[in-house]
Parts: structure tokens; sequence; C-alpha cells
């Protein structure tokens, strides 16, 4: 996996496609979703060996829960995007991340967690870290000192990069080297990478997890997520909570994901040219304050996004000079951005972002009235620049 030497591109178009059949010598190209809840044995023996090379740690079957051939052509995916040794599946973006938490995390421990962090991580704390004893302090990356903040029974530093709200790029090679430095376990939402422009195992965190149901699967009709280490401890305490927890993923929804991530390469390179274009337009109205876009060079992450991506993405946030009142008609005018969360499917997305969550957020300077977060799709970007243009003239006029 994270030693093949071929190209990224060339991996997603070869992974997962099914076997040729030795009796005709043919095969489809992709594989078929395999659903199964029972797995059945030719006799006592064949399971027995199953059980037995399960036991050994090896990926072996014998119930339906973990999935069949479907399920580890996309965890080979993931292995390659990731550049990971180990994959465990979940059905949501937010069921990975608690399986992360829960795999990595024990009663009387304590976990530093990124204030930007996807929002709710805060509900897993409050609902259910909270009440197993679990402690989590929240910090803000670029200004506080992780030194003065572990405490004995530290054990996991948890981040988002860069955040899903004002995109700000943290320094994963920095935060690795204090991680290893305490002994804590580095691990990083990768949502907004997801693998295929940024790769925080490659860059020293040890889990990174994502949110398949964004821009691998692509096209809004999936939920998905992935748990990703190269790290053989690790690994098995995740197999074992996973297993544990009962997480378990439609054959359909991972078929889904392995056929939308043929088209992750192109798909993500245009997202990246309409979006900055669309920042090309922004940066020339007079009701936009600020832009958030790590790839603009005006963004004060830029440095930080040359070292470590490799690319960029449909993501940004405008900070605008509007009243609430006046944003508000903004949203309501665009035409061709939905009002919705989630991202990374084909479809451009409008979100207001919520002045109160910003607030919990360190790196927010609390300076603009409004904040919108747009998902630049696979439209013409001229025709979404007009859309854009018609929305701010409204707003201007209300
Ligand atoms: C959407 C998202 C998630 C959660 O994914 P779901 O599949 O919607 O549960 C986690 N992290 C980030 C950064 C996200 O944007």
């Amino acid at each position: 996996m994270a030693s093949d030497s071929k190209h990224l591109d060339t991996l997603l178009q070869h992974t997962g496609i099914a076997e040729f059949d030795p009796a005709t010598g043919a095969a489809p190209v992709g594989l078929p979703p395999v659903r199964t809840s029972t797995v059945r044995f030719q006799d006592l023996a064949a399971l027995d060996e199953a059980e037995r090379r399960k036991a050994a740690g090896e990926r072996v079957v014998a119930y339906g829960r973990m999935g069949l051939d479907t399920h580890v052509a996309l965890e080979d995916v993931f292995k390659h995007l990731e550049r990971g040794t180990h994959c465990y599946l979940a059905p949501s973006g937010l069921s990975a991340i608690t399986l992360a938490f829960m795999s990595l995390l024990s009663a009387g421990e304590h976990a530093l967690v990124a204030d930007n962090v996807y929002g709710p991580v805060h509900a897993l704390d409050q609902a259910v870290l909270g009440r197993l004893g679990i402690e989590i302090t929240y910090f803000a990356p670029n200004h506080d000192d992780i030194d003065a903040l572990v405490r004995p029974n530290t054990r996991l530093l948890y981040v988002e990069s860069p955040g899903s709200l004002l995109f700000e790029m943290l320094d994963i090679p920095a935060l690795a080297a204090k991680a290893r430095q305490h002994g804590l376990v580095l691990a990083s939402d990768n949502t907004w990478g997801s693998g295929y422009i940024y790769q925080p195992l490659a860059l020293g965190a040890q889990v990174s997890v994502v949110a398949g149901t964004k821009y691998v699967g692509g096209h809004s009709d999936l939920m998905l997520g992935a748990v990703v280490t190269n790290d053989e401890a690790l690994a098995r305490r995740i197999n074992k909570t996973q297993y544990a927890m009962g997480y378990s993923v439609s054959a359909d929804d991972a078929w889904l994901a392995l056929r939308g991530v043929r088209t992750l390469p192109l798909r993500m390179a245009q997202h990246a040219r309409n979006a900055l274009q669309v920042c090309e337009f922004l940066a020339t109205r007079p009701e936009v304050a600020r832009l958030y876009h790590p790839a603009l060079p005006s963004d004060p992450g830029h440095a930080l996004w040359r070292r470590d991506c490799s690319g960029s993405n449909g993501m940004m946030a405008v900070a605008l000079r509007l009243p609430a009142a006046q944003a508000r008609v903004f949203v309501d005018s665009l035409r061709l951005f939905s009002i919705g969360y989630s991202w990374g499917g084909f479809e451009s997305l409008v979100q207001l972002v919520s002045l109160q969550t910003l607030a919990g957020h360190r790196y927010w300077q609390g300076d603009s009235p409004a904040v919108v977060r747009l998902h630049i799709g696979l439209e013409s970007p001229q025709d979404l620049i007009d859309d854009l243009r018609q929305a701010l003239d409204r707003a201007g006029a209300a």
C-alpha cells in the first residue's frame, strides 16, 4: 500500500477492480456491491481456519458486519489516499471521529482538541465522553502553548486542518513533534484534504479521520467515514473498538464511494480552479471584507499550504461587510448555490455561518458582521460569478 510507487491517480483507477472469472477469463471493470449479513462456510474446517486467521489479526470475515470484497477495496483506496497501512470504515464521518476517540481514550484520560474542529465533536464530548470520565481541553492551535496544557493523563492531540469554517492551516509537522515529545497520539480530521491533496500521516500524524461523505463520494448521495493509521498498535485498538461498537457500512454505500473516487483527481482539480476564479471575483467586491481560502496568496495559511498540500478544493469562507439582515438577503438570492450543510459533491452550496459558533474559534477575529461559507461546485465558474454578483447587488439594494 504505502510503499506502492505508482502515482495516486493511477492507484485510484486500478484499486478495487473485479478479478477475472477463472472459468470464463472475463470480468466486469468495477466490483459489484457484495451485500451480506451471513458469511457461509463450506465446512467446519474452513470456518476454523477463518477464525484462526482472524485471531492472528488478518482481515478475515466470518460475519457480514465488517463487509466483504467491496469494503476491502474501499479500505485499500483509503490506504492509498492517506498513505496508511490500516483502514477502518464507519457509517459516517462523525462515526469515524467517535471511533477514533473511543479507540484512543479511556476513562480518566485527557485529550487536547483544537478549538476549530468539526462542530459535532463538542456534542460527542458533552453527550458521551464527559459521562465516561474522559476530559477534553479545547486549545487554539495557532496561539496556545501545548506544553502548558499537557497533563500527566493527556493521551491524544486531536486537530483538524484546515478548519472547516475558516480554513486555517495548522502546522501538522510541528504538532506531530510536540505530540511525540509528550508521548501523545496526533489524530487529524482530513476531510478537507480527503487524502488527495493533503496527507497528515505523511506529515507525522498517527491517525487520519476522513468523512468519505464529502469529496471521496463526491456526489452528495452517501454517508461514510474512515479511520486510517500506519501504527500497528493503534490499528489493533481501532480494530477491536470498531468490532465491539458494531460500526457497519452498507455495501451499496461502499460501492458508491468506490465509484465516486475514480474521478476524485479530476473533480478536486476543477473545484480548486473554480474556487480560485470565484475568489478573484469576490476580491473585487466592496462588500467582501476578507476571503478565507489557503490557496490564495493573501491567506495567512498560504505558506503552510504551499509547503504541505499538493492542491486545493472548492471550500472557502467570505467575511461580508453587510449587516446580518442583508447577508441573509444575499444567501436567499443565490440561485445556483443550494443552502445546506455538508460539501464535496458536484454542486455549489452556501451556508450562513453562525457568529456564535465562530466566537469559540480563536482564529476568528470577530471583525465582520457576517460570514458565509461557499462550496464551489463543478458548474461553469462564470455562471457562479454571475449568480454571486446579482445576489450581492440585491443584498446591497435591500
Ligand atoms: C462533514 C464533516 C464531518 C462529518 O461527516 P459526516 O459523514 O457528515 O458525518 C467530519 N469532519 C468534517 C471536517 C466534515 O466536514
